[in-house]
């Protein structure tokens, strides 16, 4: 560039009468190389168009690769058919819109129904392998390598009577997992990366997005800098944003998702949100900025047969139910508070039983030989726990839960000894929202209007999520809706 040097701290758009010479070129540039980006290039290359994708770190990847790995997808894919499970469509747009909600974008989940079978295919077609293997036992993963698991509350209160419980979550086959490190992300991104390899598209390492190149009202192309040099790049068709969530910006976080500040969990530092913060300077729409994925640090073998008790005592959420509702209505409805109550037999039957987690099981906090002695050992106030745990014992000796609904083969009267697990403060999350997008993930501008050349997938946008989650949420609408972007920006008219 032989004008004066574009400034790069700054996320105002940069006119394109101040870029001289474009550094690089393609027709559609693709800005990030995780789930969304990954999707993107594939599909946009197989449209016809030139791609090169620009990704700030050294190697491909993203929070995807570290992920667990669970793409969301139902409606009946081969694989949930091939374990002899049911699913329609209908039945999986009833209960993401519930558990997704409240909110939800009712277009986008149900195109993402009628696509999800189509969808699991393509990731197969991919190479993304699915082991033909079923894990039932309450979980955050399976130990192994299984390739199916009920991974967001669907056979649990109190979705199970509102729409027939199938398990979505598919997790592509990796031996050898280390939860957190090297998990069945790392089987997802790997094969696409490598069907990335075989297609005509470039990639830029150490690159990183700073501002978009307008011309008039269009995105033609970004301001990136590598290594602190800036580079224009420009994109003859669109601009596709996959740069990921804002849960490592602590202002973003603090505006939007301040009770996650602190906390980011499942995401990447690369994840500041420059992806949302740029196309806001150029008027771009957001949505459910304030939804957030939250796990807690649980083992949920323990908390399935044990009971969750908030800072007053009292339960709040059905203790066999997805790990991350639990999360999020500790979080978000419970000041953070959470105490596990579960007798010794109970916890010796967990404690036998196969994790994907071992970390969280740590010992108890207080051991107690009555529920007198625990409330007094936990500082509560007199006859709080007392009254929960008689009111539970009640009704579980005929094996129900109608407070809250657990089902009856997790529900067993509390005995003593007891012991009691502190987990308050421990939950973890990432944010959920982001910029608006159509169908087409073409970003929306506040006028309701698409941004001329502006595409974006993934977890930079709004997808399936406006309150609730499931697992598999993110790497199924950043994959669906990358596929998406790259398609509709191949398919732009050039400039
Ligand atoms: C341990 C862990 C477990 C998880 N488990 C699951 C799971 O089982 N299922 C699920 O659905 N989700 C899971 N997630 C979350 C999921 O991985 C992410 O939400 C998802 O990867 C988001 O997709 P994305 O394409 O938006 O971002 P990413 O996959 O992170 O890709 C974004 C890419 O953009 C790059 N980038 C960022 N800024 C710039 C810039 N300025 N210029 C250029 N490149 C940039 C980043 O370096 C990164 O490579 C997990 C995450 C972690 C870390």
């Amino acid at each position: 560039m032989t004008k004066a040097k574009p400034q790069t701290d700054t996320v105002r758009p940069l006119p394109a009468s101040s870029v001289e010479t474009w550094d690089f070129e393609a027709d559609v540039v693709v800005v990030g190389y995780g789930i969304a980006g990954v999707c993107a290039a594939i599909e946009a290359a197989r449209a016809g168009a030139s791609v090169l994708i620009l990704e700030r770190t050294g190697g491909w990847g993203g929070a995807a690769a570290l992920a667990g790995g669970f793409i969301y997808l139902g409606g009946g894919t081969a694989l949930q058919k091939s374990l002899g499970f049911d699913d329609t469509v209908e039945n999986m747009t009833t209960f993401l819109t519930a558990a997704l909600g409240p909110g939800v974008d009712t277009a986008k989940i149900a195109d993402y129904c009628a696509g999800s079978v189509e969808h699991f295919d393509w990731l197969v077609d991919c190479g993304v392998p699915f082991k033909e293997s079923f894990w039932g036992e309450p979980g955050w993963e399976p130990p192994h390598d299984e390739g199916l698991m009920y991974s967001g509350g669907e056979n649990s209160a109190p979705f199970l009577d509102l729409a027939k419980p199938a398990p979505r979550g598919h997790i592509p086959q990796l031996a050898d997992k280390k939860i957190g490190q090297r998990s069945g992300g790392y089987m997802l991104m790997k094969p696409l990366a490598d069907t990335v390899a075989s297609l005509p598209i470039d990639v830029e390492y150490d690159t990183r997005l700073r501002r978009l190149i307008v011309e008039d009202d269009r995105v033609i192309g970004v301001l990136a800098t590598h290594f602190g040099t800036p580079v224009a790049v420009r994109a003859k068709r669109g601009v596709v944003l996959a740069t990921g969530s804002f849960a490592y910006d602590t202002a973003m976080v603090e505006r939007y998702t301040p009770k996650l500040s602190g906390r980011p969990g499942a995401a990447i530092e690369e994840h500041d949100g420059i992806g949302i913060r740029v196309a806001q300077a150029l008027g771009a729409e957001l949505a459910h900025m304030d939804a957030s994925e939250v796990a807690i640090f649980g083992d949920p073998q323990m908390m399935a047969r044990g009971i969750l008790v908030n800072g007053r005592g009292q339960r709040y959420i059905p203790e066999d139910t997805y790990p991350g509702r639990i999360g999020q209505a500790t979080l978000l409805d419970n000041d953070n508070q959470a105490f596990l109550v579960i007798d010794e037999t109970s916890l010796e039957e967990a404690l036998a039983t196969e994790s994907a987690t071992p970390f969280f099981r740590f010992p108890p906090k207080w051991v107690a030989e009555s529920v007198a002695e625990l409330e007094a050992e936990m500082g509560l106030p007199e006859q709080t726990l007392q009254t929960t745990i008689a009111t539970y014992n009640r009704h579980a000796a005929s094996g129900s839960d109608p407070v809250l609904g657990k089902k009856a083969e997790w529900v067993r009267p509390i005995s003593t000894p007891l012991a009691c697990f502190d987990l308050r403060g421990f939950t973890a999350g990432f944010t959920l929202g982001g910029l608006a997008t159509d169908l087409d993930s073409r970003v929306l501008h506040v006028t309701g209007e698409p941004i001329p050349g502006l595409f974006a997938a993934g977890r930079a946008t709004s997808g399936l999520c406006a309150g609730g989650y499931v697992s598999g949420a993110s790497l199924g609408d950043g994959s669906f809706y990358g596929r998406r972007a790259g398609r509709a920006a191949a398919a732009n008219n050039a400039v």
